[in-house]
């Protein structure tokens, strides 16, 4: 039998290993769980949906903040059937028209096992009648396997007039890094053997290859920016795809440290770090707002961060002397460093493989 994309990503996710380490992250964790339980008036007596519920830890957070109703979606029939005996076994799961014998425990989830695009054949849930949906659908760098086509799906179909999405922002950001942050310094030193030549090659290649890795924030040399920044309660999925100019300063330490001594200094910039933030803002979460930041700056997470590196180092220099240079930047070349690397990067889904493709170039 021919294994699909879908069979296999799906697969994936009955596997315990990856929900374990879901469930050990502990800022993922509280974000989800305090925008749930902290917000009373959104989630007292809600109808809730819940796409991708996995072990069903969602759904179980949404119905101890008093939801009346919880359909918990997942397509893997592994987790589907986990996250069914767990509601059970927890007293949370609607025991329906089945000869239960239970029935005096009857619960508020309920977990249907399809594809939340296959809903309408697995259970009837009513045109726009979720108050609230909820979804852990990010990957890396955002939207590397995100499944945020699947959400918007569920949004449009399910989802009430002026109901609530959590979380209901996303934002990727940027920032640039010096030396320290690149792979290379890696291949350089492995086990006392230079393995250089395969660290020149990964950054030689036509296309990025982004590596998931953690970026400490002391290798970070500039200002973040914001490179693209979505509402999840208007967004389509077309806009996943995208292109998006931005620009990133020196650091104002680089800078301070620049006219501290009087004296240019030239601070090299090896790449780009990309991260995600997702917010559970005051529009839905009234009583408390909360953000979910995979952030060099924040707590970590097994998103780590995602690293671009250049082809060549981009020169950039303290502002003291950085204004003596027009505003342009090399690539490359220490003749003319600037105070600011402008890029552009594009994120375009290859569909067939739930993944996307990342090109960034200098402007
Ligand atoms: N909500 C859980 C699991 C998140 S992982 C938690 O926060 O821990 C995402 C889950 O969504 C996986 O279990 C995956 O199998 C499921 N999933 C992905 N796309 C889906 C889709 N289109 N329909 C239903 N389930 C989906």
């Amino acid at each position: 039998e021919i294994k699909t994309v879908n069979e296999d990503y799906f697969g994936a996710y009955g596997s315990f290993g990856i929900h374990r380490v879901m469930l050990s992250d502990k800022p993922r964790m509280d974000a989800y769980r305090g925008a749930l339980l902290n917000n009373p008036s959104l989630m007292n007596k809600a109808t809730v949906m819940d796409v991708g519920c996995g072990t069903g830890i969602l759904s179980l957070f949404a119905a101890q903040a008093g939801a009346s109703k919880v359909i918990a979606v997942e397509a893997s029939a592994k987790m589907a059937g986990l996250a069914t005996q767990i509601a059970k076994d927890n007293c949370l799961l609607k025991e329906g028209d089945q000869d239960s014998q239970e029935k005096a425990s009857s619960g508020v989830i309920t977990v249907a096992h399809c594809m939340v695009e296959e809903l309408n054949n697995c259970i009837q849930v009513k045109p726009h009648s979720i108050d609230v949906l909820i979804s852990e659908w990010m990957g890396y760098c955002l939207l590397y396997e995100s499944m945020l086509t699947s959400v918007l799906y569920a949004r449009d179909h399910w989802l009430k007039p002026g109901g609530a999405i959590l979380p209901d922002t996303a934002t990727i950001f940027a920032a640039g890094f010096g030396k320290g942050g690149t792979s290379l310094p890696f291949w350089e030193d492995v086990y006392g053997f230079n393995m250089s030549c395969i660290g020149n090659e990964a950054v030689e290649d036509a296309t990025q290859v982004p590596i998931v890795d953690v970026i400490e924030t002391q290798d970070i040399i500039t200002e973040s920016a914001v490179v693209q920044a979505f509402d999840l309660t208007t967004m389509n999925s077309d806009e996943m795809d995208f292109t998006s100019n931005f620009e990133l300063n020196l650091k104002s330490v680089c800078q301070a440290d620049g006219s501290a001594n009087s004296k240019s200094q030239i601070y090299w910039c090896h790449g780009i770090v990309l991260w995600f933030e997702t917010g559970f803002t005051s529009r839905f979460c009234k009583e408390m707002a909360t953000v979910l930041s995979t952030s060099p700056y924040s707590p970590r997470t097994h998103w780590s961060q995602t690293i671009l590196t250049f082809k060549e180092p981009v020169a950039m220099e303290s502002a003291s002397s950085a204004t003596e240079f027009p505003k342009s930047v090399a690539v490359g070349s220490v003749q003319c460093p600037a105070a600011q690397v402008r890029s552009r990067l594009s994120i375009v889904r290859s569909s067939a493989h739930r993944s996307i493709d990342i090109s960034m170039e200098l402007t």
